[in-house]
């Protein structure tokens, strides 16, 4: 497994636990050593991807890690200033012939054509 996958595979686990997850116990996890775990860490401390804690329990030291809150980018659900109207639609949904779903792709296909 490339190291790129294992940074990814990484960062699965520890977003999967809302509280972080203990290095202590990740390494276990994604089948490395305690020395390879902690530079995957690294790296994903030095991108900003997540954030490290002291952590002492059962009188050893390690990082409880937990993952940064990523920004959201809400330009992907907006198109001619208009929200997708899936977003709070209690239609009942048959997208093929749903008009509010066709406007919206419309605004959508005219701002990719003026990009
Ligand atoms: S496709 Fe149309 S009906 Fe279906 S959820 Fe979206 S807006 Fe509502």
């Amino acid at each position: 497994m490339l190291m790129q996958e294992r940074e990814e595979e990484a960062l699965r686990h520890i977003r999967s636990a809302r509280q972080g997850v203990l290095q202590s116990e990740l390494w276990k996890e994604l089948g490395v050593d305690s020395r390879k775990c902690s530079r995957i860490v690294k790296k994903l401390f030095d991108a900003g991807l997540i954030e490290r804690r002291e952590y002492r329990g059962d009188g050893s030291k390690t990082y409880q890690l937990i993952a940064k809150k990523q920004a959201t980018d809400y330009s992907v659900i907006l198109a001619g200033g208009e929200i997708l109207p899936c977003i709070c639609c209690d239609l009942e949904c048959v997208p093929e012939e749903c008009t509010l779903l066709m406007d919206w792709m419309y605004h959508l296909a005219l701002e990719e054509l003026e990009e």
